[in-house]
């Protein structure tokens, strides 16, 4: 049974705009999410998160044991499994918390923690439709595995797209099978390649979550990963350093000296050798890793965010370069537009 959902501009209205690449002509020196958001919406939105108390195949052992190394999947256990509240319950407390911060009336309802399409369609149906009937939720993001997609969740999503917006998030994380062997995903990139294949052209939007600074990936390794990005055609991408919390393998191979991470500068470093060769249209959602201070294990330096973006700044404006300028594709930034000093819309 469908339901009637707040609605915006259809993608195919929005893409045509995005191909004028506004975002150059606005300053920036990428396609930065807050930006894109405030022109499909016409003001500032945030997302707020959902729990809905999905599980993970790679955690209940149905793809893998164990989970991925870096991910505390003990509060994904099955028997741990229900939500904290009902759908909107945990959305109005979210957009409290987030309005304490931000200047927001409008929200992108994000089912987030674990594997948030690993249930039946009509389970997914019920939760999905009651946080689009929130009067504040103009949006749904939905966080999940390449490999858990099923046609019959595909379709329901699509349906949804119809009347609302809606992005897919995908843990793509590397294009190299040999790191996501290392961090135990429990599936190969061919995975990723077939979800996008049957997400394309459904009309929700597909973005992809990359990590940089896996153990054993060289430069290269990365630039491949991020040509492979623009070569999938995603809508979006989120980028973050490996980090660990606390109670995850990843932790304790840090602790026994078994491996060390990426320091800032490298990380700076790639984030815009990965900008420059993604394609001027693709947006950025976020360029740094996010855990709470307690929870967390290192590199100590991701915690200091603002830090990090400032240095991600400086090193676009020492480059003077900017989202696209590598694109195989040939998406070379507009001569003709002469770019501002970086500066991010938040
Ligand atoms: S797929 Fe996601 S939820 Fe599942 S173990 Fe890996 S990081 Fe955790």
């Amino acid at each position: 049974m469908q339901t009637t959902l707040n609605t915006v501009p259809s993608k195919r209205n929005f893409m045509l705009k995005i191909n004028d690449m506004p975002w150059r002509e606005a300053g920036l020196r990428y396609h930065a999410y807050g930006f894109a958001m405030r022109r499909r919406f016409g003001q500032r939105v945030q997302k707020v998160s959902i729990d809905a108390g999905f599980t993970c195949p790679n955690v209940d052992g149905t793809v893998a044991i164990g989970g991925c190394v870096f991910c505390d999947n003990r509060s994904y256990s099955p028997s741990r499994r229900v939500p904290r509240t009902n759908v909107t319950a945990q959305i109005d407390e979210g957009i409290q918390n987030l309005q304490r911060r931000y200047r927001v009336e409008r929200f992108i309802a994000y089912f987030q923690p674990a594997t948030n399409t690993y249930a039946p369609a009509e389970r997914l149906r019920t939760l999905f439709e009651e946080a689009l009937r929130h009067d504040r939720v103009v949006g749904l993001a939905v966080g999940t595995r390449p490999d858990c997609v099923e046609d019959d969740v595909l379709e329901l999503l699509t349906e949804l797209a119809e009347q609302t917006y809606v992005s897919v998030e995908y843990g793509m994380q590397t294009m190299h099978d040999r790191s996501l062997a290392w961090m135990n995903r429990g599936c190969t990139h061919a995975a990723m390649i077939d979800a996008v294949a049957r997400s394309r052209g459904r009309g929700f939007e597909i973005s992809a979550h990359i990590i940089l600074g896996l153990p054993g990936e060289s430069e290269e390794e990365m630039h491949a990963t991020a040509d492979e990005v623009a070569r999938l055609g995603v809508d979006a991408i989120k980028l973050h350093n490996l980090y660990a919390v606390k109670n995850t393998p990843l932790a304790d191979q840090l602790a026994s000296g078994a491996l060390t991470l990426i320091d800032r500068e490298q990380y700076v470093r790639m984030v815009v050798d990965v900008l420059e060769r993604l394609p001027a249209d693709c947006v950025v959602e976020r360029l740094s890793g996010d855990a709470p201070p307690d929870y967390f294990v290192a590199p100590n330096w991701c915690l200091e965010k603002a830090a990090v973006q400032k240095a991600i700044d400086a090193e676009i404006e020492r480059r003077d370069t900017w989202q696209g300028r590598l694109h195989r594709g040939g998406a070379r930034a507009s001569e003709c537009i002469e770019l501002h000093p970086c500066s991010k819309i938040e």
